[in-house]
This record gives C-alpha cells, sequence and structure tokens, in this order.
C-alpha cells in the first residue's frame, strides 16, 4: 500500500498539520491501495500564504523563464509517462492501454500544446493605430484548482499548465478518490525546480479543503471540474470574495445519427460512450436515431455493446474497466433500474454484474431503446457505461430533443451531408459540436453552455481565463 499522507507546500513536501488518513480504493478489487491526508484549514492556509508569496516575484517572470520550465516538465512528464499510466490505472481502474494511450498522452498534449500558444501569446498590445490606449494582459493571481477524477491528468494539466504559462500561483486539491496521479504531478513539478510556492498540492474534500479554497479571501480565482452539483456551492461560496469562478461541469450529450450517416456511425456511438466506463462529461449518451434506420441501428448498438468486455485494468486490450467507486456504482445500478421501471426497453447489459467478476465496481455495457426524453436516464447524467437510444423522424425534432437539457457541453451528429451538418451544428446548444466522429484538435476551447460551465479550457482561450486585462491611456 502506498503512503501518500505529505502535502506539497512551499517547494517541499511536508506533513499535514492534523492527522487525518483517507483510504484511497482501487475500484477493480475494492482493496486500500493508498492512504493520504485530508487537509485542515491551516494546511490550505499555509498552501495559500505560499502562494501568495510566491505571487510577488513569479508574475514578474519572462515569458522565456517560464516556457523554459515547461519545457524542462515536458521532458520528465515524457521520462514518467509509463509511471503516470500506471497511477492512473491503479487510482481509476483505467485498463492499462487506455490509461497509457488516452489519459496519461492527453496530459502531455496539453503541455505540448500550451507551450506553443504561450510562445505566441502577446502579453501587451497597442489597441488600435489611432488609439493612444495600450492593453496589458496580467496573471489574475493566486488560483485554487479543484479537479475530478474521471480524466484525472487531463483536467490538472488543462489548469496547472495555463496557470503557470501565465505567470499565476496555485493550490491544487485534486480528487481525494483519485489523487495519485496528481501527487505525481507535484514530484515531477519538483523535479523542474518550479519557483517555490508557486505550484503547491492540499489533498482533502470537497467539504473541507474543496471549500476552504472556495471562499478564501487571498485566493483570486478558482478554476473547477466537477459535478454540477459542486460547481454550484463553490458559485455560492465565492461570491463573498468575488472572486473569478470558471466552471467546467456536467453533460448530457446527444448523438443525432440520421439515415444518410457514414457505415459505421452507430458502432462508433456506442464506443465513444463505453470508453473510460461511460465516465466522461462530453460522453454522447443520448442517440438519436432518424425512424428509418432505428431497427437496424438498435440491432448494431446491441451487437457493438455485447462484443465490449468488462475486465481487469491490469490486463492489456480495448476492455473497459469498473467505474471508480461504490457511490458511482450504486448511483449507475440504481439509475439502469429506473430505465427499467419507467418503461424503456433493456436491449443490452443491465444491472447484474458481468460474468466473472465478483469484486470490484464493474458495470456490463447497457442499452436502452425505445427512450423517452423525460425519463430520468434521459435527463440525469449516469457516468456510467449507459446509453438511450430516442427515435425522431425530423431534423428540427431532433435538434429540439438535443436542446432540451439544461446541459450543454458536447453533442454530436452524423450525416453525408455537409450543409445540413453545418446547419444542425449551428442549431445545438453546446460548446462542442462534434460530426462524424471528428475529435477536436489540441488547442481549440473546451467547455459548456448552460449548466455545463461557464469557461473554457485550451489553447488561447485556456490562457485568457487566468488573465486580467488592463487599459492604459496616454500611451504614446
Ligand atoms: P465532484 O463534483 O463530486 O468532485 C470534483 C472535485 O470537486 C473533487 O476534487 C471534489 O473533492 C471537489 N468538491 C466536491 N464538492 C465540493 C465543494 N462543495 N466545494 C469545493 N470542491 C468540491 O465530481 P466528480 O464526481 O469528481 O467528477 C465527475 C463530474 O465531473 C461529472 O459531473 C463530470 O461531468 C464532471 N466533469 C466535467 C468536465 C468538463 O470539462 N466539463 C470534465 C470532467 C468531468
Amino acid at each position: 500500500m502506498l503512503d501518500k499522507r505529505k502535502f506539497y507546500i512551499n517547494g517541499q513536501w511536508v506533513n499535514p498539520v492534523k492527522k487525518n488518513d483517507f483510504e484511497v480504493i482501487n475500484p477493480c478489487n475494492e482493496d486500500t491501495c493508498a492512504i493520504i491526508s485530508l487537509g485542515s484549514k491551516e494546511d490550505t492556509d499555509n498552501a495559500v500564504k505560499a502562494a501568495k508569496n510566491a505571487f510577488e516575484s513569479f508574475k514578474d517572470t519572462s515569458k522565456k523563464e517560464r516556457l523554459d520550465l515547461l519545457k524542462k516538465l515536458l521532458v520528465i512528464y515524457k521520462k514518467r509517462f509509463i509511471e503516470m499510466a500506471k497511477a492512473i490505472s491503479l487510482e481509476m481502474g483505467a485498463p492499462i492501454d487506455w490509461a497509457t494511450d488516452v489519459q496519461t498522452a492527453s496530459g502531455q498534449a496539453h503541455l505540448e500544446d500550451f507551450i506553443i500558444r504561450l510562445k505566441e501569446f502577446e502579453f501587451d498590445e497597442h489597441f488600435d493605430k489611432k488609439s493612444n490606449n495600450h492593453i496589458y494582459y496580467e496573471p489574475i493571481g493566486v488560483c485554487g484548482l479543484i479537479t475530478p477524477w474521471n480524466w484525472p491528468i487531463n483536467q490538472i494539466a488543462l489548469k496547472v499548465i495555463p496557470a503557470f504559462a501565465t505567470g499565476c500561483t496555485m493550490i491544487l486539491k485534486p480528487s481525494e478518490i483519485a489523487p495519485l496521479s496528481g501527487m505525481l504531478f507535484a514530484e515531477m513539478i519538483d523535479e523542474v525546480g518550479f519557483p517555490k510556492g508557486v505550484f503547491n498540492l492540499v489533498n482533502g474534500d470537497g467539504a473541507s479543503v474543496g471549500t476552504q479554497i472556495s471562499s478564501h479571501p487571498d485566493i483570486d480565482m478558482v478554476s473547477f471540474t466537477g459535478s454540477t452539483r459542486a460547481g454550484r456551492l463553490i458559485s455560492k461560496n465565492a461570491a463573498e470574495t468575488i472572486k473569478r469562478v470558471c466552471l467546467e461541469l456536467g453533460g448530457k450529450g446527444g448523438n443525432i445519427v440520421f439515415a444518410d450517416s457514414y457505415k459505421n456511425a452507430v458502432r462508433d456511438g456506442i464506443r465513444n460512450v463505453m470508453s473510460n466506463s461511460g465516465q466522461s462529461c462530453d460522453a454522447p449518451t443520448r442517440m438519436l436515431v432518424e425512424k428509418s434506420i432505428y431497427q437496424r441501428a438498435v440491432e448494431e448498438a446491441v451487437d457493438e455493446a455485447n462484443k465490449i468486455s468488462v475486465d481487469q485494468a491490469s490486463k492489456k486490450g480495448d476492455h473497459i474497466g469498473p467505474v471508480i467507486s461504490k457511490t458511482q456504482y450504486d448511483k449507475i445500478i440504481n439509475l439502469i433500474e429506473s430505465g427499467i421501471s419507467e418503461g424503456a426497453t433493456l436491449a443490452a447489459g443491465g444491472p447484474e454484474l458481468p460474468h466473472g467478476l465478483n469484486k470490484g465496481y464493474f458495470i456490463k455495457p447497457t442499452i436502452f431503446t425505445d427512450v423517452t426524453n423525460n425519463m430520468r436516464i434521459a435527463k440525469e447524467e449516469i457516468f456510467g457505461p449507459v446509453l438511450s437510444i430516442i427515435p425522431f423522424e425530423t431534423e428540427d425534432e431532433a435538434i429540439k430533443i438535443v436542446n432540451d437539457t439544461y446541459y450543454g457541453l458536447g453533442n454530436y451528429l452524423q450525416t453525408e451531408d455537409k450543409e445540413k451538418a453545418h446547419r444542425v451544428a449551428k442549431r445545438l446548444r453546446s460548446g462542442c459540436v462534434y460530426i462524424n466522429g471528428n475529435t477536436a484538435d489540441a488547442g481549440t476551447p473546451f467547455g459548456g453552455y448552460r449548466q455545463s460551465g461557464n469557461g473554457r479550457e485550451g489553447g488561447v482561450w485556456g490562457l485568457e481565463e487566468y488573465l486580467e486585462v488592463k487599459t492604459v491611456t496616454g500611451w504614446k
């Protein structure tokens, strides 16, 4: 069992002020795989104090100094890549190939992209030729970064790197149920030798360290990724100190499969939902199928779901692993049962444990057909390997169903008709629309409409979140 009870504050690994052990559970076998500490107010205050002191000089570092440190971090990240993949696989039960090729790779991709964006970014510019005004972009200050467990290093990279790149200092609080990747990232930062106090890590839960961060008077900004429930609490808590709050929250993505879709559109949609055991905020969990191809689509969907195996994280291959925790497992099973009792047709999977897996939080890839958009399975974020198939007749009806949600993160559409694709993409109310299975490139903005959040991460938009903008008159 790993002993990870220390925090990283002011450039050192330190013991918590008060002992408060917390067990990190391996979701594949329900055993304790590590012990961490949950921080107290004193630990949070110490980290904030270190970050506040460090900001005084770090804000004035040059772009080149920061770029050199990020380039060093990239070298170390590549060197310890396999260690990172193993940490993610252990803490969240992600199959090792997925943890390596997708989860860990996402951290490297963000690092590489932010290095390019930072090189290109101008921190001051003249307003316009005729004007006597000048614009400065300045780091916002001390940032509190709160991240979830489902894409652990992806989310950490999307916050820590732009905060650092823009000259901010920070306190990271990774998810307490998957903290190992964040702690390894802190080790890498220590190995690079970031200036003391620029980056700090305090573990803790939402009620303690999370709340202390969102309400702290010396924290200038909170960047949060997680549930809409916690996002709401953080906004309320942060209101007193008027700090900037950037939220990346949940989703309930729609995937419109028109009759003229490419051959594998349905099968790809199934794979997309089930990957990461359904634990992705932009997963296309509502598949809307045009009535004329409904029967064929259902057959393909069921066939594809049944082909996806569920197995241990340590095994190589393209199977899916368990879901993260007992709490999530119970929530997902409860929603599957609600789908059955509300009258949807259970076409694949179901609430029973997958064959041969009697320990761990494993769930079969599950498909419901004949779903209506008012059922709980179509409305609530399930965050497990569960897909609802909903029939539609017209383009207008499909758009209406997709937009009939409080969320607005990622939506998907499949058609060979370019004009229709552009028309529909424009009308879908979400931060991303993915056409015909194409993924978003590194450096494009990621974020949500409505209750999916208010921020944009990645690329130049990701840098701007951490900046204040200043107008200076009388320049010439
Ligand atoms: P969660 O909201 O339970 O926890 C996320 C983080 O917030 C954890 O570090 C947790 O300790 C902390 N937290 C919880 N309550 C808090 C509070 N009151 N104050 C401050 N911090 C608090 O979410 P989760 O279960 O870890 O993650 C899954 C959720 O994250 C899903 O809803 C998913 O859609 C969302 N998510 C969104 C994105 C995105 O970019 N939009 C990306 C990944 C995950």
